[in-house]
């Protein structure tokens, strides 16, 4: 077996959506990015690259080598095609004070066992505020962690 952790943030803005686990959630604010700023799927390929002791995301995936805008789970797709994990379970968190995601979690775990073709209940999306502190707390960023199982 094999552990793997990834961690992401990404600055918030007006104007890109929000992106997160595959899923556009209605906000007035967006993660400003290259690609289109997942940060849950960043979190979650470095966590599989790094349980495969790969180069990490910022060396596979280069700004150069991505078009801008790209949907992210594009480059997951790209990673279990070319790496194929044999996944047992996933754990993540998404740290965002606004909106609350109590009622999207269920469908960004959707839609992150299908991208990961995995059962739904080897999926854990966990979500929390900053309580108000530091700049995730300011709402000027969101954050995802995410730790994997592999066989
Ligand atoms: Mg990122």
């Amino acid at each position: 077996m094999r552990i793997g952790f990834g961690s992401d943030i990404h600055r918030l803005e007006e104007g890109p959506p929000l992106m997160l686990g595959g899923i556009m959630i209605p906000s007035e604010r967006g993660e400003a990015a290259h690609s289109d700023g997942d940060v849950l799927l960043h979190a979650i390929i470095d966590a599989i690259l790094g349980a495969l002791g790969a180069p990490d995301i910022g060396e596979l995936f280069p700004p150069e080598a991505v078009r801008k805008g790209e949907s992210s789970s594009v480059l997951l797709r790209s990673v279990m095609e070319r790496l194929s994990p044999r996944i047992i379970n996933i754990d993540t968190i998404i740290t965002l004070e606004e909106p609350r995601l109590s009622g999207y979690k269920q469908e960004i775990r959707r839609s992150v066992a299908s991208l990961l073709g995995i059962d739904e209940d080897r999926v854990s999306i966990k979500a929390k505020t900053a309580e108000g502190l530091g700049d995730i707390g300011q709402g000027l960023a969101v954050r995802a962690e995410a730790a994997i199982l592999l066989e």
